[in-house]
């Protein structure tokens, strides 16, 4: 049993990529070996996602391609999609086993009942008296950066969303519990701690300590990595947030927020917990702060009600702010959401042209950022290195994606880099 070996798929979020390595941490530990290799395995696990429609299909079709290429495997189904659609996965002749949110850190001990089981385990418990399970991604080649979960669970009721059904409640890592963690990631190499959650500003341990104290813990000490914040919620982002983020010397000047969208209608009928003026003032302060700071906003175009009107102030509103980027997502109607009763649907080609005309606006948004970049210097982190082109590439603490020509291969440190010029979608910069 020992000697068998588990291939590993993850679909989905940062904190579910964190998860999947944890549990190919713990399973690493118990003696089972991990592949890459179809063909080798015993064991397939797939960490899934429910987040839209497509996520939902891409987790049947990876399940499905998985036994195509693993006829031999045990396949096993865990996390957001498992939980939610447990009857889908039930039904499907390629899964062996479906664990749900409660049961996915179990599976180690419960492999080894299943295993060998001729029916299928269905092991998907409610999600009542929930816990906190650490875990942090710990496989990057280039040991640069980890993404370390410190926060689960939503509890906001945005109509279009399914994740708090899949994910439970909010709970966090205790706050006393922090520094241990962050030395462990860092004493495995890494040298930037990306802090994630599925709405990581409402992180609350012992009813005491707020998002804001895990700020102001790390920036007033040097825990020998630089930290990044993955995601804030827009009502979440106040003045002392702003300046934790932009003046210290710990945390990266990068600020990812789910903007939605930029009519007020549209953001009331999503039950979003903000207007667009609190974005406008959010994203202007970030800037006269930190100039240089880097802005990502997440849109979703073509919700109910978006007609050309409302679509046309998202744009706008987008184009008049300092941003540096967007992630754009269609709308797709999901099962038990109030959205999904909601009249004026949006025709499925008018959302699609939507989301293009921002994805290009996203474009000319990033390029106006680099090209502000040029001349400066800031601090670079390598995560990958290709050894024929002598190229390193990786990111700044403002999250520029740029890239370094030098015959050194560059020790795994943080390096001052001087921005040169603009190549595509990259930007080329030189040592300090
Ligand atoms: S904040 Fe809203 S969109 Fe985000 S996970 Fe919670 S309910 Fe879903």
């Amino acid at each position: 049993m020992n000697q068998k070996k588990i291939k590993f798929i993850n679909i989905g979020c940062k904190v579910n990529f964190a998860e999947t390595s944890r549990l190919k941490d713990i399973l690493s530990e118990r003696g089972f070996g991990v592949t890459d290799k179809s063909a080798d395995a015993d064991i397939v696990l797939i960490n899934t996602c429910t987040v839209t429609n497509q996520a939902d299909a891409d987790c049947r079709s990876a399940i499905r391609k998985a036994k195509r290429a693993s006829p031999q495997a045990f396949v096993g189904v865990f996390g957001c999609y498992a939980q939610l659609h447990s009857s889908e996965l039930e039904e499907m002749p390629e899964v062996n086993a479906v664990y749900g949110i409660k049961e996915k850190f179990m599976i180690p001990d419960l492999l080894s009942m299943h295993i060998d089981k001729s029916e299928k385990s269905i092991e998907v418990s409610d999600l009542t008296e929930l816990h906190f399970d650490f875990a942090y991604s710990s496989d990057s080649e280039a040991r640069s950066r980890a993404f370390l979960k410190i926060q689960d669970g939503c509890n906001y009721k945005c109509t279009y969303c399914t994740i708090p059904n899949a994910r439970g409640y909010p709970r966090s890592l205790e706050f006393e519990k922090l520094p241990e963690q962050f030395n462990e990631v860092r004493s495995k190499g890494y040298l930037e701690i990306v802090l994630s959650g599925i709405n990581l500003g409402e992180y609350k341990s012992n009813d005491k300590y707020r998002f804001k104290d895990v700020l102001k813990l790390i920036s007033s000490n040097d825990f020998g990595v630089r930290f990044r914040v993955s995601s804030l919620e827009p009502n979440l982002i106040d003045s002392e947030v702003i300046s934790l983020l932009c003046n210290s010397d710990n945390i990266c000047p990068h600020f990812h927020i789910p903007l939605q969208s930029g009519s007020d209608k549209i953001l009331k009928l999503m039950k979003r917990r903000y207007n667009s003026q609190r974005i406008f003032d959010s994203v202007l302060e970030i800037k006269s702060v930190n100039p240089d700071a880097c802005i990502g906003l997440d849109v979703i175009t073509g919700f109910p009600g978006e007609s050309a009107v409302e679509f046309d102030e998202t744009y706008k509103f987008i184009n008049t702010l300092p941003v540096s980027y967007l992630h754009v997502f269609t709308y797709s109607e999901r099962k038990n959401t109030l959205a999904a009763t909601f009249p004026n649907s949006v025709p499925k080609i008018t959302r699609k042209e939507r989301t293009a005309k921002l994805k290009e606006l996203s474009d000319s948004k990033l390029q106006e950022f680099h090209k502000s970049q040029i001349g400066k210097t800031n601090l670079f982190l390598p995560e990958k290195y290709d050894a024929d082109k002598k190229i390193h590439y990786g990111h700044t603490s403002n999250y520029v994606n740029c890239f370094v020509k030098t015959d050194k291969k560059l020790e795994n440190k943080i390096f001052a880099v001087k921005f040169q010029e603009l190549s595509n979608g990259k930007v080329l910069a030189a040592l300090a």
